[in-house]
C-alpha cells in the first residue's frame, strides 16, 4: 500500500525544493535501511535513531531524515507536488550551458543525459587538447566508493578521448562531474534513476551460507581489492564480447538487492549470473592480463582480468581454470569452465565488470568499445 504523504513529508519536500536542502529521503520500492545508509554514508542504527524507527521495516513513500538534516519546520504544509521534485540545481555559473554538451578551453564535452544506478558511462572529450584535460566526479565524496573523486586523464584513441565514470549501487543522487584544463573548469550534473528491483530473499542452506563466515574471506577480499587498485594503460582496441556464447542472463541479475539468510543484511549483486552446464567454456570478455586465477571461499574458482584504464572483469564459481596470473589473454580466449564452486547454489557463471573497483552492469559493455 502507498501511504498518503504526511504533513511533515510535504514540508520537507517543499523545503528541499526551495532551498536545495540535503538530508531528506523518500523510500522507493526495493530500498532497505541498509541500502539507504550505504548510499548516504551512514549506518542503519543512526537512521533508526534519527527517525525514531521501532524496527527496520520501511514503507514506500515514507520520508526519512538523513544525518545533517534540519528538523522539520512547524509551519503548516503547502500542497505536496504531484511528482517527486527534481534535484536542487547548482548555482547558474557552475552549470554546463546546455547539458549534456559543453566546452572548456576549446575542448568539447559530452555526457549522458541520464544514468541508472550501477551504470558505467563515459565523459567524451574532443578537440586538439582533449588528452590534457582532467576529469573528476566530486559527487563520489561521501559515497561508498573505493577512491572517490580520483583525478582522471582521458584515455582512448585520438579523436575519441573518454573518462570512465560509474554510478555505485544504492545511489540515486545525481552524478556531478568536473572537466578542467588550463585553469578553466566546467561542472555539470547527470540525474540518476534506481533499478526498482524487489529484494530477493535467498535463504541459502547453511552448508553454502557458512562460506560467508569462512576464515579465508579476508585474504580473498584483500586479493580482489589489490586487483581493483590497478591503474594500467588501456589494452583493448575492440568491443567487449560475451563471456559465453549463446547464454542469457537470469532474472537474478545485476544490481539485484538480496539477503543471503532470513533476516540478514541486504547486499547488492555486483555481477550478472549466466546459468550454464558445468564445463561450458568461459571466455575472456576482452584483451587483458590475468591478475588472479585461483580458488577462493566465496567466489570459488575465480579469474580476474585487468583490461587497463581501471576496468577489470571477474569470472566466479568455475569448475576448472585454464589461465595463470601474469598471463596475457585475448578477447574470446577460453579461460576456464562453468562450475558451482564457492557461494553458489547451482552451475552458473557470475560475471562482473568493475570500473576502478566498483561493479557496473556487464550488459552495458557487451558489443561496445565503451559503455554507452
Ligand atoms: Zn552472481
Amino acid at each position: 500500500m502507498l501511504p498518503a504523504m504526511t504533513r511533515r513529508t510535504a514540508v520537507l519536500f517543499a523545503a528541499s525544493l526551495l532551498f536545495g536542502m540535503a538530508g531528506a529521503y523518500t523510500v522507493k520500492a526495493g530500498d532497505t535501511l541498509y541500502s539507504i545508509a550505504r548510499a548516504n554514508g551512514t549506518t542503519v542504527a543512526a537512521l533508526m535513531k534519527l527517525n525514531g524507527l521501532p524496527d527496520t521495516a520501511l514503507e514506500i513513500g515514507q520520508e526519512l531524515r538523513l544525518p545533517g538534516a534540519a528538523p522539520a519546520p512547524a509551519t503548516p504544509a503547502p500542497q505536496p507536488p504531484a511528482k517527486p521534485p527534481l534535484p536542487a540545481p547548482l548555482p547558474e555559473d557552475q552549470l554546463t550551458p546546455t547539458p549534456p554538451a559543453a566546452t572548456v578551453a576549446g575542448v568539447n564535452i559530452r555526457v549522458p543525459a541520464s544514468l541508472r544506478m550501477g551504470e558505467a558511462f563515459i565523459v567524451q572529450l574532443s578537440g586538439t587538447r582533449a588528452a590534457q584535460a582532467t576529469v573528476r566526479f566530486p559527487s563520489e565524496v561521501g559515497e561508498d566508493v573505493r577512491r572517490p573523486n580520483e583525478v582522471l586523464k582521458p584515455v582512448g584513441a585520438a579523436g575519441e578521448y573518454v573518462a570512465l565514470g560509474r554510478v555505485v549501487l544504492g545511489k540515486t543522487t545525481p552524478v556531478v562531474y568536473e572537466v578542467s584544463l588550463n585553469g578553466e573548469l566546467v561542472r555539470g550534473r547527470i540525474p540518476v534513476v534506481g533499478l526498482d528491483q524487489p529484494i530477493q530473499h535467498l535463504n541459502l542452506p547453511t552448508r553454502i551460507s557458512g562460506l560467508l563466515q569462512d576464515p579465508g574471506r579476508a585474504a580473498e577480499d584483500a586479493a580482489v581489492e589489490k586487483a581493483y587498485a590497478l591503474r594500467t594503460p588501456q589494452v583493448w582496441t575492440r568491443p567487449f564480447a560475451p563471456a559465453m556464447s549463446g547464454v542469457k542472463a537470469t532474472s537474478s541479475s545485476f544490481g539485484q538487492p538480496r539477503t543471503y539468510l532470513a533476516g540478514g543484511p541486504v547486499a547488492y549483486h555486483f555481477g550478472t549470473d549466466y546459468p550454464a552446464p558445468v564445463g561450458t567454456p568461459v571466455l575472456a570478455v576482452n584483451d587483458g592480463k590475468v591478475i588472479l586465477a585461483g580458488k577462493y571461499p566465496v567466489r570459488g574458482n575465480l579469474v580476474v582480468i585487468d583490461h587497463g584504464a581501471g576496468v577489470a572483469s571477474l569470472y566466479f564459481h568455475q569448475s576448472k581454470l585454464l589461465v595463470k596470473p601474469g598471463q596475457t589473454v585475448t578477447r574470446g580466449q577460453k579461460i576456464g569452465e562453468v562450475g558451482t564452486t564457492g557461494l553458489s547454489a547451482g552451475p552458473h557463471l557470475h560475471l562482473e565488470v568493475r570500473v576502478r573497483g566498483e561493479g557496473t552492469n556487464p550488459e552495458t559493455w557487451m558489443n561496445r568499445l565503451w559503455p554507452r
